[in-house]
Parts: C-alpha cells; sequence; structure tokens
C-alpha cells in the first residue's frame, strides 16, 4: 500500500488546515511584530476592548464568519483583512502540497508565509522587519542543506543581486544624494536571490519595478505629482517572488521559455 504522505487528497488537506492555523498566526505577525510587541504573550485579544479571544472565536475562516465581522464583546468592526490573509495562506499551502513535490513543497510554504508577512507589513507599515529577513534565510539554509537549492545557484544569484544593488543605490546616491531603494528592499532582494537564482531574481525585480511604476503613476492621480513621492517596493517584490518561486518547482520549462523566448 502506498503511504499516506503520498496521497495527494491527504496532503492537500493537511495542507489546507495547516495552512489556514499558520495564516491565524501571520496575522498576529503583521499585527505585532511591526508594533514591537511579543507574538507569543499575551493570548489573542480584541484591539478594541482587550477581551482575549476565546479558542472557538478564533477559528481560521468560520470564526469572522459567525460573528459577523464584529468583536463578540465590544462589536467593534473586525477587519476582512483576518479571513483574507488565512484563506490565502491555507490556499497556497493547499496549492504547494498538491502541485509539487513534499520536499519542495515544505520549501515553498516556509518562503510563501514569511513573504505574505512582510508584503502586508511593508504595504502598511513601511518597513521590512529583520526578524523576517531571517525566516527567509533560515528557509534557504534548508532548501540548500537538503538540495532543494544548488550552491551554486544560489551563489551565483546573490553574487548578481549584490552588483545590482549596489549599482542602484550608488547612482542614486550621485544622481540625488539618497539611496533608491530602502536597505530592507536591498535585504529582502538578495535574501530571495539565494532561493530564485539569478535569472528568476532579475525577471522578478523588473516586474516589481513594472508595477510599482504603475501603481505610483496611478496613485499620482489623487497624491500630489512630485517626484520624490516614495512608494513601498516590498510587497510587489515578495509578490513577484512568492509566483516565480512556486513556478520555479512547479513548470521550470514554461519560466525558461519566457525568460528566453
Ligand atoms: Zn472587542
Amino acid at each position: 500500500m502506498m503511504p499516506i504522505w503520498e496521497n495527494t487528497a491527504y496532503l492537500v488537506t493537511m495542507g489546507t488546515l495547516f495552512g489556514l492555523s499558520v495564516g491565524s498566526f501571520l496575522n498576529v505577525v503583521i499585527y505585532r511584530v511591526p508594533n514591537n510587541l511579543s507574538i507569543v504573550k499575551p493570548d489573542s485579544h480584541c484591539p478594541a476592548c482587550k477581551t482575549p479571544i476565546a479558542w472557538y472565536d478564533n477559528i481560521p475562516l468560520l470564526s469572522w464568519i459567525i460573528l459577523g465581522a464584529k468583536c463578540r464583546h465590544c462589536e467593534a468592526p473586525i477587519s476582512i483583512r483576518y479571513p483574507l490573509i488565512e484563506g490565502i495562506t491555507g490556499l497556497a499551502w493547499a496549492l504547494a502540497f498538491g502541485l509539487l513535490p513534499l520536499e519542495q513543497a515544505v520549501l515553498f510554504v516556509i518562503m510563501f508565509s514569511a513573504l505574505l508577512a512582510v508584503a502586508v507589513i511593508d504595504q502598511e507599515y513601511w518597513v521590512v522587519p529583520l526578524s523576517l529577513i531571517i525566516t527567509l534565510l533560515i528557509g534557504v539554509g534548508i532548501g540548500l542543506g537538503f538540495d532543494l537549492i544548488r550552491w551554486q545557484f544560489a551563489l551565483k544569484g546573490f553574487a548578481g543581486i549584490l552588483v545590482l544593488m549596489t549599482f542602484i543605490q550608488g547612482l542614486t546616491w550621485l544622481l540625488r544624494k539618497d539611496v533608491g531603494l530602502g536597505w530592507g528592499d536591498v535585504q529582502l532582494a538578495l535574501v530571495l536571490s539565494l532561493w530564485l537564482g539569478l535569472e528568476l531574481s532579475l525577471m522578478g525585480m523588473f516586474v516589481a519595478v513594472l508595477v510599482a511604476i504603475i501603481v505610483w503613476l496611478a496613485q499620482s492621480q489623487t497624491h500630489n505629482f512630485t517626484w520624490d513621492r516614495k512608494i513601498q517596493f516590498g510587497p510587489y517584490l515578495a509578490i513577484a517572488a512568492i509566483i516565480l518561486g512556486f513556478f520555479r518547482v512547479y513548470a521550470p520549462d514554461w519560466l525558461e521559455h519566457l525568460l528566453y523566448f
């Protein structure tokens, strides 16, 4: 008989359940890490009335629906971001365990979960927390240790992106006496280069820059059109990396065609 961890239905079910729980934890990370609060103490509580949240009111997706998006005690609204993060994480974990080889799925969900937190935190607080960079580095370390990422591939990516980052920061400093990218973005690009290698990192950065420019232009319709208005870069880089990191394993030939059309 086939061992149970080779059964796709079993893997997808477990992936979904673990993903939903991790998504629930990511909500805690996203709220507490940028505010310099501990992620383990105290237990979850309503940010409005501080009442601790009972386990039955803390079930991913379901509790938000059952409670009608309101705190049981003070009726303060609960943002739709909570079930969204849980649902997206559950879906990503399900896809990974359903479509990728098991070891690669484990690596992907680590990187995905940290990157989702990076994307939301950078969007909201304009910062890429060091603890999440370290989490990504641990993921890369696991990948290298278990031969899911080749050393040569990782180091070539790192060296190339290091040169590119030095060039971008150096050039913008010369032109405007200010660096073009935040240092958190630089750290993020460097750790991602170890995971994605040179070609995909360049592709990810290119797409992220393109999307950031489009968003910047769209925002300029309502904001003042000033050339030095900044925009977050981490969310676009993180999302591009998630997509490329998935297809790097799921459809490498397709990505190669895209790269060298
Ligand atoms: Zn409350």
